[in-house]
């Protein structure tokens, strides 16, 4: 493993790069976090591996020599010249100069042949990271792991149990598709330039099948959302305002289900939110 940071500051002055913060760039410098990284995601020369905001190519270069192949989605028109150069060798990288949310993963995946695994990596740009996470689950793509760097108050919301304080909407849905596992503590200092927040490596693991088995699972998503969307709330208020559930009907489910009437929707595990759905 190289330098990273003497790489980073090389290609920022050689192409007179300043980061653009509205894209939410804050470029690794610190070569233990890209080892330890590119360790949790466990690549090997059968497997696919899409990473999300490349940047200066700092994981990329990594990725490239650990996969059969790399396709990495860059917003950014300024880095594609950039990575096109420093990787012009390279004839397992496809560049697709694309916001992530607007890329139809799955025909890129669908294209690939011969590929054991396909993982996603990335250090992801915090202004959209919920979206993206969303985006990746929800379009149930063919995927084993996503191991991604984000906020660290956002790590540990994505890696809570549901029904613990931690608990956003965003929980019950990571829970619903995959297992998560913490890598690791990443402090602001090791990008360039630093946030204003301390970040953390996460792996979501996705599972074979859903945590949880509903009828219908866009229902189950509404009533979370719309019980986290007034988080004072009682769940009773909460979804009884929200018309997903009529009051008096909700209120007898809450009493089969032996709850509380002050039972808040972060008091729920996705199982409980799951025999709610499943009783309307
Ligand atoms: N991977 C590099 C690293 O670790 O140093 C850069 C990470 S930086 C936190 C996030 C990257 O995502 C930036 O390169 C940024 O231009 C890119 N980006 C921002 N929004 C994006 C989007 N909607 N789609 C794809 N890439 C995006």
């Amino acid at each position: 493993m190289e330098n990273v940071y003497r790489d980073t500051m090389q290609l920022l002055k050689k192409y007179h790069i300043h980061a653009n913060k509205k894209l939410g760039q804050n470029f690794l410098i610190e070569d233990t976090v890209v080892e330890k990284t590119i360790e949790a995601a466990d690549i090997t020369k059968e497997d696919l591996v899409i990473e999300i905001g490349p940047g200066l190519g700092t994981l990329t270069k990594e990725l490239l020599e650990k996969a059969k192949k790399v396709i990495a989605v860059e917003l950014d028109e300024k880095m594609i010249p950039i990575l096109q150069e420093r990787f012009f060798l390279y004839q397992n990288l496809e560049l697709v100069h694309q916001d992530i949310l607007k890329v139809p993963l799955k025909e890129y995946i669908e294209k690939e042949e011969n590929i054991r695994e396909v993982k996603i990596v990335a250090n992801l740009p915090y202004y959209i990271t919920t979206p993206i996470i969303m985006k990746l689950l929800e379009d149930r793509l063919p995927v084993k792991t996503i191991t991604v760097m984000v906020q660290k108050e956002v790590a540990k919301r994505l890696t809570a149990k549901t029904g613990d304080k931690l608990c956003g909407a965003i929980t019950y849905g990571v829970e619903y598709y995959c297992e998560t596992k913490e890598v690791v503590e990443v402090p602001r200092q090791s990008f360039i330039p630093a946030p204003e927040v301390d970040s953390e490596v996460i792996q979501l693991i996705l599972r074979d099948k859903s945590k949880v088995q509903v009828k219908d699972e866009k229902f189950l998503f509404s009533l979370i959302k719309a019980s986290f969307m007034q988080r004072r709330k009682t769940l009773l208020n909460g979804i009884g305002n929200s018309g997903l559930i009529e009051k008096n009907k909700l209120k007898e489910i809450m009493q089969e289900l032996n709850l509380p009437e002050t039972t808040r929707g972060e008091n729920l595990t996705l199982e409980q939110f799951a025999e709610i759905a499943q009783k309307v």
